[in-house]
Order: C-alpha cells, then structure tokens, then sequence
C-alpha cells in the first residue's frame, strides 16, 4: 500500500505529530511512503523511511498527481494550510481533482487522516 504524505509549511509540525501518533502502521512492511519535497525530509528526520519527490511548489504535488493517474497511490494525506496563499495552487488542485476522478482515498486534515488509517 502506497500512502502520498503531504503537508504544506503551515501544517508540517502537525503532519510529524500524525506521523509520530500512528508510527506502527506507518513503519510496518506493507506500507509505503511516497511524499513531497520538505515533507519528505522532515519525515525522514522524524525515522520514517520516505521517497522523496520534488518539493511541492517545484512540482512535487504534480507528480504525486501523476501517480494517482497512474493508479500507484492508494490514499493521499494532504495537510493543506486554508489559511495561506500557495503559488502551485493550479497543481494542489489537480492532486485533488485526480483523487476524485480516481476515486482514491485523500485526507486533507488529521481528524480524517486518522479515520482513514483506522479503515485499514
Ligand atoms: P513540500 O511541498 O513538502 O515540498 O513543502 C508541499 C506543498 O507545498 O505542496
């Protein structure tokens, strides 16, 4: 199983709390985490094995998109942060667009993210 982990600046701290909270699912063998640029290192740091994609507004969300596509996702948690303005918002969309058309599970804060984890 394929996790996209994503967490724009504003939500970075709370994503490595999420990840910390639910370390055991998220370190078991079956689980694989692909994640946008800062995500990434900052997971990394915090012990987790990740890939590494390109940082977000680089393009990073685009190509999780394109994963998503690709049917080689299978649940996306996107910690956006409402409260900022972001310049690849055209691609933030498209992740979200794509989840949708794919019918592939995103959870865009922690209380869904944990609803989702715990449906595993
Ligand atoms: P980042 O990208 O993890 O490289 O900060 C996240 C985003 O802004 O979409």
């Amino acid at each position: 199983m394929t996790i996209a982990i994503i967490a724009h600046d504003g939500k970075k701290a709370e994503m490595v709390q999420f990840l910390n909270e639910h370390e055991t699912i998220l370190h078991s063998k079956s689980v694989k985490l692909i994640a946008t640029g800062t995500t990434g290192e900052k997971a990394t740091r915090a012990g987790f094995e990740v890939m590494p994609y390109l940082s977000g507004p680089l393009g990073g969300d685009a190509q999780i998109a394109s994963d998503v596509a690709e049917k080689k996702v299978d649940m996306v948690i996107f910690f956006r942060d409402p409260l900022a303005k972001h310049p690849h918002e055209p691609d933030i969309s498209m992740l979200m667009r794509l989840c949708d058309v794919h019918n592939v599970p995103l959870a865009t804060n922690p209380a869904t993210a944990e609803l989702l984890l715990k449906g595993l």
